[in-house]
Parts: C-alpha cells; structure tokens; sequence
C-alpha cells in the first residue's frame, strides 16, 4: 500500500468512483462516506455510496443517504458499479471481510482501490494506495485531513461538514474520548466557519427515537445487567425474545453499551446481543484495559484500544459463560 499522498493531484478528467463502508455503517462510517462522496461529486466525478448491508435509521437525515445503494438489496446495481469504477475507497474498515457478503466481491475488483481508516491491524496488501492511523478520532476526522491535503479545502460547505461531523461525534463519544484532540476541535472550529450548524446533527443522532427503545434501555439495564465489582466489569446480554418484545431494529443498541460506564470504578463494559446468525459483542473500556486485544484474542473480533467488537458460534448463555471465565484469568487488568 502505497501512501495515500501519491494519489495526488486529484484528477480533473471525471472518474467513476464507488466508496464503501463497514457492514451496518455507523455514524462514522456513512457520515465519512457521504463527506467524502459530496466532495469529489463537486469536482464532477461520478461518486456511488454502496454499504454492505442496511443501516440505522437515524442515520437516515444524513444528506446523500437516500442515494446510497445497499449491496444485500441491490446487489447486481451494485456489482456493475464496482465493476465499472476507475477508484474504489474503502472507509472505516480494513479488511474486506468486515464487508460481511461483500467480501468476495471486493477480492475481484480491478480498480485502484484506496483505504482511509483508524482501526488496527490493516490488510495493506489489499489496497493500492491509503492511510491507516489508529491515533486518529475517527474516519471522517481522516476524510477532512484528506480534503485539506488535495489543496481544495475551499470545497467544504455546510453539507460536507454535517457529514463529517456526525462521525466525529460519533466516534468521539461526543467529544469525551482521549481521541478528541486538538486537531478535532480545529477542524470543527473550520466546519462550523464553513456553515456547519451542529445542534441538528446531535438531534438527529440521540433525540429520534421511537419510545419503544426507551423503554428497552430500562427493561435492559434492570434485568439483564450484571455487576461484576471485583472485576471492575459490567456485563450485559440481551436474548432475541427482548429484540422481539420491544420490536428492535438494526441501529436501536447503539449507545447501550455505554450506560453502564457512568457506574463509578467500572474499567469494562460488555454487551452481548443474541443475533440470528452469532451472538455479537461489543466492549468498551476505560484506562488501560486494551478492548482490540481481548476482542481479537478471545471472540474473533477487534477494533480500538478503548471500543472494540467480536463474536461467538455459542449459544448466549455459553458465550457469556466465556466470557467470565477469561475476564477471571485477566482480573489484573481490570484492577
Ligand atoms: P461496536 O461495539 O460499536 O459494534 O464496535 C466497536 C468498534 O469495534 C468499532 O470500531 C467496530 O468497527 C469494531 N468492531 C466491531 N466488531 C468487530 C469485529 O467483529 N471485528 C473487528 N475487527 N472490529 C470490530
Ligand atoms: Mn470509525
């Protein structure tokens, strides 16, 4: 993989380009695609957003979703645009496989493919050209610092920074996260002189909900929390007959996890969801307790040192089961 700066200067003869994401794109993930995608359709490219699989709904209200192609759905749409496209992106993810049942697809793309992304452990031999940074806050804090390289940061309006700043959100915990420095609140400080208005955007993000997910998060932290004090642990795990009680939808667990940070002297949160196909889980820590370590050693999984994610072929109760027997071994972490 070469440096993502030798792709430089951006093309003026227009280009087909598709940009990609995660399976289940966040906040992160489609606010750097859709940023990433109103810039380069400025200089009169032809930009096609295609996700892996459905999204949340709250991330509806981003400008550009509705154009968004999703590969389950649409899947022969979407393979004649990767089969056509001159440059393919890939955003917020690193390996191909985090494109669930797009993977095989990408393997037999032809194009130059470009990778922008902050989590570790980066596939590099299946990129051309890109930039892979685990300091950096967030995708779209790198989509921004890769406008301002091309030399036409003058291109960011109001549309490209709500983009761009409900990832930085989004991925910054609201800007609490160690990973919100400086250089974050300076490019938010340039969005906003570009136009950006940010009280919407943390609107749309945490106040559109459906009152049934309200009550959910109650019914949740009541009876399928656990508090692990001597380890410093909290875990949660969410059977399918709570999905289906309170009718969850793809997006609605976002958030969950951190609930049960603001316990005091909590170093580690664990949710587990009972998912059709696996039972997935998502960690997060605070201090030095390294969540893409545990995730990748014990359930398949990874992501960043404080947020991380995996999975498990075991039934819930199994996987939980697991899951403190390792929390046990590695008490030492957690004290
Ligand atoms: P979440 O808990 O919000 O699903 O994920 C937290 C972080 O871990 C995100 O950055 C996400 O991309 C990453 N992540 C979640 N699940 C996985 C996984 O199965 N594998 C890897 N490599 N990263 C994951
Ligand atoms: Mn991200």
């Amino acid at each position: 993989m070469k440096p993502i700066e030798e792709i430089f200067p951006l093309p003026d003869t227009p280009k087909k380009i598709v940009i990609t994401t995660h399976q289940k794109p966040d906040a992160d993930a489609m606010g750097s695609s859709l940023g990433l995608k109103h810039f380069l359709a400025l200089q009169g490219h032809e930009v096609t957003v295609i996700s892996p699989t459905n999204w949340a709904g709250w991330v509806n209200w981003m400008p550009g979703t509705e154009e968004v192609i999703n590969y389950e759905k649409e899947k022969s749409l979407a393979e004649a645009k990767l089969d056509a496209a001159d440059w393919l992106f890939c955003l917020d993810f690193n390996i191909f496989h985090r494109t669930k049942t797009m993977t095989e697809k990408l393997k037999t793309v032809t194009c130059t493919r470009i990778l922008i992304d902050h989590h570790q452990e980066p596939d590099t031999a299946s990129f051309d050209y890109g930039i892979s940074d685990t300091s950096k806050s967030s995708t779209c804090e790198m989509v921004y610092d890769f406008i301002m390289a091309s030399g036409k940061g003058e291109l960011i309006n109001e549309t490209i920074g709500e983009c761009l700043y409900a990832g930085v959100v989004g991925d910054t915990g609201s800007f609490r996260f160690p990973s919100a420095k400086a250089d974050v609140h300076s490019m938010v400080a340039h969005l906003k002189k570009k136009g950006l208005i940010h009280s919407p955007v943390h609107e749309q993000l945490f106040d559109n909900f459906f009152e049934n997910r309200l009550r959910f998060i109650g019914w949740v932290l009541l009876h399928r929390m656990e508090v692990l004090y001597e380890y410093n642990t909290v875990v949660i795990a969410i059977p399918k007959s709570d999905l289906l009680k309170y009718e969850i939808k793809t997006g609605d667990t976002e958030g969950l996890v951190n609930f049960p940070q603001t316990i005091s002297g909590i170093k580690l949160v664990a949710l587990v969801i009972d998912r059709d196909e696996e039972r997935k889980w998502s960690f997060r820590s605070k201090g030095d307790f390294d969540c893409n370590t545990f995730a990748r050693k014990y359930f398949e999984g990874g992501g960043h040192f404080s947020a991380s994610g995996g999975r498990s072929s075991d039934s819930l109760e199994k996987t939980v089961e697991h899951f403190k027997k390792v929390i046990k071994e590695n008490q030492h972490l957690l004290q």
